[in-house]
């Protein structure tokens, strides 16, 4: 029984976001039917992304459809509205949202009072000034991205294909990667081998024509894996004729040539940026307490530190990891971290507005895996270290048991299962980021090249 009515805000509708709501729903049933609770979930998109998934995504493995999981559905006793918070001013109770509808109004953001917040908006790619990369980088966090990343690289492969200029062949051909953790190193794992295998049915472009490079600014690559499994993962990606640079970092790719720090220029048409991630921007537009890199202070109970009905976890918070040797550290940002705190985070809400004592997080990283191609992997999991089809395996049988929903299980394994007995698929559907250029054509208008209207007003 709550002690009052409760107004629970979530803000994100991520791994935090979205397994916090389900587990409230639950847990709150009979306070949520008796009107004493209301959770009201706010995110961007009518979806949670599964982005372990997104490399095999990226592959064509995968659908887009069956990476992401419709919150509506799931979360059919929340309201959730689609739309982003821009602040929010703890000290009132308050969070200003804006969605498409306040966009159009022109009235400005929303006022939203709450009673419990939980603010898990995750992080941003963390950039940096290099000349050309604002404006020619891609991306590798959301679903978009990553369709968009594998239409570009088959498409680059028809170019290669098509032209006569040895020099616009050579740059098409040329897919430079920055970052070697688990996005970098997954994707270009992935895209490598799904381009290898789309060559086949082209008649002039051989895999050995391409040149996957992947630049790294440390020493090692998939921290998250270990140093052994790391270093076998580098010699792993040699042998496949990936040029793998260390101690190496992005200079420039103005005007199209990705400069490197060891001197090496290589033109391109492909930068794919995945040097770390960020806390969310959100954060700053709080009231709320940040460490030095950003990332909202928490306690081990997931409330956020020094103030009353305020929580967050995942890529936001820096959590103390009360596993470590060593005082001070944080649990690092990632799926294995945000599930299970989520978890802990709901609880310890249904705890508060029930007066019971809060319970701590603590979980000791158990290890990863890492998926390097079709039958390809690296593994190092509870002490155990796998390579090659055993972990590329172990990868998948994980993630399989992670995607939520049983209905996003059968869908995935059932998309395995015809990928065993049928051909990859190979095609590139680009035109479906300019859907109404054909008729505009028709229509006797000047294709735009502007995509479809978009709620994050990215492209
Ligand atoms: C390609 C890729 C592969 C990965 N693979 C692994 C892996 O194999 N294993 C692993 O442990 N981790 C992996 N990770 C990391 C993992 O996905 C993240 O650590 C995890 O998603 C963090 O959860 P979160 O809830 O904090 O953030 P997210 O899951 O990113 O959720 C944040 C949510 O907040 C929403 N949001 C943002 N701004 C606002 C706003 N202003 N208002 C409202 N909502 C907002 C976003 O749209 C999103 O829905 C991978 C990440 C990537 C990009």
């Amino acid at each position: 029984m709550v002690k009052e009515r409760a107004r629970i805000l979530v803000v994100g509708g991520g791994y935090v976001g979205m397994y916090t709501a389900l587990r409230l729903q639950r847990r709150l049933k009979r306070e949520l039917d008796r009107g004493d609770v209301e959770i009201t979930v706010v995110t961007p998109d009518p979806y949670m992304t599964y982005q372990p998934f997104l490399p095999e995504a990226a592959a064509g493995a995968i659908s887009p459809r069956h990476v992401v999981v419709p919150l509506r559905r799931v979360l059919d006793r929340c309201r959730v509205l689609i739309g982003e918070a821009t602040a929010v001013d703890h000290a009132k109770r308050t969070a200003t949202i804006t969605t498409l509808a306040t966009e159009e109004e022109g009235t400005g953001g929303q006022r939203l009072p709450y009673d419990e917040l939980v603010l898990a908006p995750g992080s941003v790619s963390r950039t940096l000034p290099i000349p050309g990369l604002a404006d020619h980088g891609i991306g590798f966090k959301t679903v978009e991205e990553a369709i968009g990343l594998r239409n570009h690289v088959i498409e680059q492969m028809d170019i290669a294909s098509s032209t006569r200029d040895p020099a616009i062949r050579d740059a098409a051909l040329t897919f430079v990667f920055v970052g070697g953790g688990f996005a970098g190193v997954e994707a270009l794992g992935e895209l490598e081998d799904m381009a290898r295998y789309a060559a086949r049915y082209y008649h002039n472009v051989q895999p050995d024509d391409m040149k996957w490079i992947l630049v790294e600014a440390s020493d090692r690559i998939l921290p998250e894996v270990g140093e052994e499994m790391g270093r076998y993962t580098v010699t792993e990606l040699r042998r496949r004729n990936i040029d793998v640079r260390l101690r190496t970092r992005l200079e420039s790719c103005a005007d199209r040539v990705a400069v490197l720090s060891d001197g090496a220029r290589f033109p391109t048409r492909t930068v794919v940026w995945t040097a770390g991630v960020k806390p969310h921007p959100v954060l700053a537009a709080t009231d709320l307490p940040r460490n030095g890199r950003g990332r909202l202070t928490c306690t081990p109970e997931l409330s956020v530190e020094g103030t009353t009905h305020a929580w967050a976890a995942g890529d936001a918070a820096a959590v103390p990891d009360v596993t470590a040797s060593e005082p001070g550290r944080e649990c690092a940002p990632n799926a294995q971290h945000a599930v299970r705190q989520a978890k802990v985070l709901a609880d310890n809400i249904v705890h508060s507005l029930r007066g019971e004592p809060l319970e701590t997080y603590e979980h000791a990283y158990a290890g990863s895996v890492a998926s390097l191609g079709l039958h390809k992997g690296v593994a190092h999991v509870y002490g155990r270290k796998l390579k090659g089809y055993p972990a590329w395996f172990m990868h998948r049988a994980y993630h399989l048991s992670r995607v939520p929903t049983f209905n996003r299980k059968a869908r995935v394994l059932a998309e395995w299962a015809l990928a065993g007995l049928f051909k990859r698929e190979i095609v590139s559907l680009g035109s479906l980021e300019h859907p109404r250029a054909e008729f505009e054509l028709a229509a006797g208008g000047k294709p735009s090249q502007d995509p479809p209207h978009n709620p994050k007003g990215s492209s």
